[in-house]
C-alpha cells in the first residue's frame, strides 16, 4: 500500500506539485492523468526516490520512507519502476535482464526469470539479445524485469507511449492482468484519457500541480470536475 500526504515540490519558485495526497491498496491500478507539463513524471520521481519532495510524506505500508528530510534510498524503497525510456541493458540476453534486480541463487533466479518470461508469453527468447526483439517484446522483456523481485508497488510513467496502436491494446491488457496477478499498487501516469478509462481502477485528474478530481473512471467521465476536465475527455469516444 502506498500513501503520499501533501507532497509538494517547487522548481525556481514555481509549485509544481501542489499539496498532492494519494493512497493506493495492493492489486489496484491508479491512474494519474494530466496535460503535459502539469506534474505527473515530478510526483513519480519523489516516490522512487529520485527526486525529494521540499514537503509531504510517502509512506510505503505503514511505514515513513520519506519525508523531506529523513529518506529511504531508492533501492531500498521495494518500489518497481517502469518508464517510457527505460531500455534494456544491451549487452545483456534477456534472461540477465529479468534477472538483473533478483537476489538469491542461480536456480533461484532462473525459476523466477522462466515464471515471469512464460507469463509474458517470451520463454523462447530467454537468450536472445534486446535488438533481436521487436519493440513490443521488449516491452515485455521490461515489464518481466520490473515484476521480478516482487515490487509491493510499481509506478509507471506513460510505458505504453513508445508502441504503434495496434500492439498497445494488447500489451496494456497483458500488463493489467499481470499486475493484478501479482497484487502490486500500481501508479500509472498517463496524458490520454482512454488508457487511464482502460487500465485504472481510480483516475486521479492533475492539472497545474494539484489533484482537481478523483474517482472511479466511469464517475470521472460522466460528471468531469469542470468545464477543463470536459474538454479533457472529450476526445475519447
Ligand atoms: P508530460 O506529460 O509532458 O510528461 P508531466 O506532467 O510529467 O508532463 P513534469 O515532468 O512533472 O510534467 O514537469 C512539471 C513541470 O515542472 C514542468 O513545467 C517542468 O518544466 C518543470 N520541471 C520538471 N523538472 C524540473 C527540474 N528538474 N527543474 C526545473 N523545472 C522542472
Ligand atoms: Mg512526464
Amino acid at each position: 500500500r502506498l500513501e503520499i500526504r501533501n507532497l509538494t515540490r517547487l522548481f525556481g519558485g514555481a509549485c509544481v506539485v501542489d499539496d498532492v495526497s494519494l493512497s493506493i491498496k495492493s492489486g489496484q491500478v491508479m491512474c494519474l492523468l494530466g496535460p503535459s507539463g502539469c506534474g505527473k513524471s515530478t510526483t513519480l520521481r519523489m516516490i522512487a526516490g529520485v527526486d525529494m519532495q521540499d514537503s509531504g510524506e510517502i509512506w510505503v505500508d505503514g511505514t515513513l520512507i520519506c519525508d523531506g528530510a529523513f529518506t529511504v534510498p531508492a533501492e531500498q524503497r521495494g518500489i518497481g519502476l517502469m518508464f517510457q525510456d527505460f531500455a534494456l541493458f544491451p549487452h545483456m540476453n534477456v534472461a540477465d535482464n529479468v534477472a538483473f534486480g533478483l537476489k538469491g541463487t542461480r536456480a533461484e533466479k532462473l525459476s523466477r526469470v522462466e515464471e515471469l518470461l512464460a507469463k509474458v508469453g517470451l520463454m523462447r527468447l530467454i537468450d536472445a539479445y534486446p535488438h533481436q526483439l521487436s519493440g513490443g517484446e521488449q516491452q515485455r522483456v521490461a515489464l518481466a524485469r520490473a515484476l521480478a523481485p516482487r515490487p509491493k508497488i510499481m509506478l509507471m510513467d506513460e510505458p505504453f507511449s513508445g508502441l504503434d496502436n495496434r500492439l498497445r491494446d494488447g500489451i496494456r491488457d497483458e500488463t493489467l492482468a499481470l499486475l493484478k496477478e501479482e497484487g502490486t499498487a500500481v501508479l500509472l501516469v498517463t496524458h490520454e484519457p482512454e488508457e487511464a478509462m482502460r487500465m485504472a481502477d481510480e483516475i486521479a485528474l492533475m492539472r497545474d500541480g494539484k489533484i482537481v478530481q478523483r474517482g472511479a473512471p466511469y464517475n470521472i467521465y460522466n460528471s468531469p470536475a469542470d468545464l477543463e476536465a470536459v474538454g479533457f475527455f472529450s476526445d475519447i469516444n
